[in-house]
């Protein structure tokens, strides 16, 4: 099956989202648990997660991916900001509780000049302590761009917070394109290579997900700016070789790109064209 959907807004509720996703050729979609800015949660109607099960599983969706809020610093140099990471992710996985089965992804954070080791060494000991061997979400850190101070703009430092956790089995990977091309990983030009080296270095099997943005900026820049399919330094034939390639054909492609819902149709048009062998 073809998982392909695209970032989309909260604020009407979950089986609004699905309805939407349905409304543009989606059978998969990300959201944000709260607002970007990190506020407090709205609290969950069960009737309306109940409802957006039932869609989910007569249109025979994917996993949908939940996003934590950007603010979320687990390795923040504030104590207060760490503990407010920590009740955050706690109270967002208790939530998702709601829709078992599905992903909840998160950017590790900035370690905003503690260091890239005591920034991996927080992360883990947080995720340490949320993590429960019974929870049915599967947690997923975001490969970064490495923008400023962020962690997780190589796979060895993801494999250095999977390590560092107790828990570590539990976690799983998100590759964000744009990400990783910023990050310096030649994505486009070189796919197999790169997922030779991801699987190296972190493993194949915790990859749940995929992130498809173009990137407006060169191979290694650490800008983190999307860029729509085709019309950034990736270009259009990078991605037609990531939603086809065996490693990856499986999972859950969530577009991320600048677009409205119409921009996102177009695209997600655009790619089950691109795709292969088509199973949809
Ligand atoms: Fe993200
Ligand atoms: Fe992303
Ligand atoms: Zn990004």
């Amino acid at each position: 099956m073809f998982y392909i959907g695209c970032h989309l807004s909260a604020s009407k509720g979950f089986l609004h989202m699905g309805k939407e996703a349905l409304s543009i050729g989606a059978n998969t979609f990300q959201f944000f648990t709260r607002n970007p800015r990190g506020a407090k949660a709205k609290a969950i109607d069960p009737k309306d997660a109940a409802a957006l099960r039932d869609l989910m599983a007569e249109n025979h969706f994917g996993p949908v991916i939940a996003h934590a809020p950007y603010t979320m610093n687990a390795c923040s140099a504030d104590p207060h900001l760490r503990e407010l990471a920590e009740q955050m992710m706690t109270d967002d996985l208790e939530r998702m509780e709601h829709l078992p089965g599905n992903l909840y992804n998160f950017h590790p954070g900035s370690h905003v000049g503690q260091g890239v080791e005591t920034g991996t060494e927080q992360i883990a000991a947080m995720l340490g302590r949320i993590l429960q061997p019974d929870q049915h979400t599967t947690v997923l850190l975001e490969t970064m761009a490495g923008k400023g101070s962020e962690v997780g703009r190589s796979f060895e430092e993801l494999r250095s917070i999977i390590d560092q956790c107790p828990k570590g089995d539990l976690l799983g990977v998100c590759l964000d394109t744009c990400h990783i091309s910023d990050g310096g990983y030649p994505v486009a030009e070189h796919l197999d290579d790169v997922l030779e080296e991801f699987d190296r270095v972190v493993g194949l099997k915790r990859l749940k997900a995929i992130h498809l943005n173009d990137s407006l900026n060169p191979l290694g820049s650490h800008k983190d700016r999307h860029a729509k399919i085709g019309e950034g330094s990736l270009g259009i034939e990078a991605f037609e070789k990531i939603i086809n390639h065996p490693a990856l054909r499986d999972l859950p492609f969530c577009l991320e790109t600048p677009n409205e819902l119409p921009g996102y149709a177009a695209e997600i048009a655009l790619l089950k064209d691109l795709r292969k062998e088509k199973d949809i």
